[in-house]
């Protein structure tokens, strides 16, 4: 246990462990396991999704030499090493229309743009830089051999492996793909992320509020992070904060999914209960984790399904979700790349932050007028308030043992948007 964390005012029976941000990761990635099943998806199926096979080129990409530039083709042999050299033009190779014949030395062809070169000639002279006057082309010196040719081969060689076993299929990876001319590939199956919001305080988007009661936010934007992820989705509502309600909700979920997420529910005090019906059905750990915001958080499995109990407030979702549930998800999705991207910028502002916990700060990152990226706090940082994740973009990590942090200050940054 680290001393710098805050004391806990639970009572001993009640104690949770207290955990790094780092450890809990570690030990969540490292509690699941790749799923194994894959299916074969057509290119555009693929896209986002994650490779089961790696794919390896029976072609050479591109397939022929051909030209970088409109111009002339010749053979590098009639470049003048001063003055001028003059050609007979023979023909012309267009893309996807080549030059059938052989060029000899004192020749060349017309050539386009993507189009093969021809046999006889190694070199492209761009159209601005000769003269032309009928079929005599005239070059000037100052050129030199294997100008202006893309080679056979030298994008991807016949037997490079191109993709490898956990990579994202992004658009280049299709374009890639396309370019091998690969139809369909191997991926790994989706996985089935069941989730639920647990309160009796909570309330649909389209009923109308009663005294002492909330909307409930949590499933929307579990909704739009699992979306973004590519996962199966079973959206199982509300459920009431009732024990048999409960039960029967993580019954159903785990015979359903891979994956179960619920939000609210495993602070202390709420926590009792929901661990009662954890303990009969699986093996599940509550945490305290050493993080603001997010501090309450389960982990464990319910039958077969992993379990993430988030926190209820709406920002300490988000926080968790990204923290936590995505690593873990991505690692059973079968990523190869699971970690976030981390750059450090310089903090516009000051940033109140007492040692303890790391802090998840909400922030903009944004450039400044000499076009260097900052980033500056939102303002408020409190976890009830979810209009501030809509403005920031980014989490500006201070480590646990930090405290205020002056404007100027070179801060850790993980953007948030557009980065799944
Ligand atoms: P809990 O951990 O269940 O005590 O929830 C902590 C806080 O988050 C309380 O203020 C809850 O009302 C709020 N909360 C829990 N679930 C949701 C939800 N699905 N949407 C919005 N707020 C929630
Ligand atoms: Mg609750």
């Amino acid at each position: 246990m680290n001393k710098s964390i805050p004391v806990s005012c639970d009572s001993p029976q009640k104690q949770m462990p207290w955990l790094n941000v780092n450890d809990a990761i570690n030990r969540m990635t490292s509690a699941v396991k790749k799923i194994q099943n894959t299916e074969v998806v057509t290119l555009r199926d693929a896209l986002n999704r994650v490779l089961a096979k790696e794919v390896i080129s029976n072609i050479n990409v591109p397939p022929y030499a051909n030209s970088a530039m409109d111009g002339y083709a010749f053979n590098a042999v009639d470049l003048p090493e001063s003055g001028e050299a003059t050609v007979t033009m023979i023909g012309k190779s267009f893309a996807g229309i080549p030059f059938a014949g052989e060029v000899k030395s004192g020749e060349c062809i017309r050539i386009m743009t993507g189009a093969a070169m021809a046999n006889g000639t190694d070199t492209v002279i761009m159209q601005e830089q000769v003269k032309v006057d009928g079929d005599a082309i005239t070059i000037q010196s100052g050129h030199c051999k294997n100008e202006n040719v893309r080679h056979i081969g030298e994008d991807i060689k016949d037997g490079d492996t191109v993709l490898n076993v956990g990579q994202q299929l992004t658009p280049a990876e299709l374009g890639v793909l396309a370019s091998l001319g690969v139809a369909k590939v191997t991926v790994f199956k989706k996985i089935r992320v069941a989730f639920f919001s647990t309160g009796d305080e909570l309330r649909n988007v389209d009923e109308t509020l009663e005294p002492g009661q909330i909307y409930d936010s949590n499933r929307y934007t579990l909704f739009g992070m699992l979306s973004n992820l590519g996962v199966e989705l079973i959206d199982m509502g509300i459920i009431p904060d009732d024990r048999t309600a409960v039960e029967k909700a993580f019954i159903q979920a785990s015979e359903q999914a891979d994956a179960i997420m619920t939000s609210g529910g495993v602070s202390v005090g709420e926590a009792d209960f929901v661990k009662e019906t954890l303990d009969k059905l699986g093996k599940v750990d509550f945490w305290k984790i050493a993080m603001k915001p997010g501090k309450p958080l389960a982990f464990g499995f319910v039958n077969d399904a992993v379990f993430f109990g988030l926190p209820g407030n709406p920002v300490s979702v988000m926080a968790t979700f990204y923290q936590f549930a995505l690593p873990t998800l991505k690692t059973i999705m079968g990523h190869n790349i699971i970690k976030p991207t981390i750059i450090k910028i310089a903090c516009k502002t000051d940033l109140r932050k007492a040692p303890g916990r790391t802090d998840f700060q909400r922030g903009i990152m944004r450039t400044n007028e000499r076009g260097e990226l900052v980033v500056e706090s939102i303002g408020m940082q409190a976890s009830h308030v979810l209009s501030g994740m809509s403005k920031a973009n980014c989490f500006i990590i201070l480590p646990q043992e930090s405290g205020n942090v002056k404007a100027g200050t070179l801060v850790n940054v993980q953007p948030f948007r557009g980065l799944m």
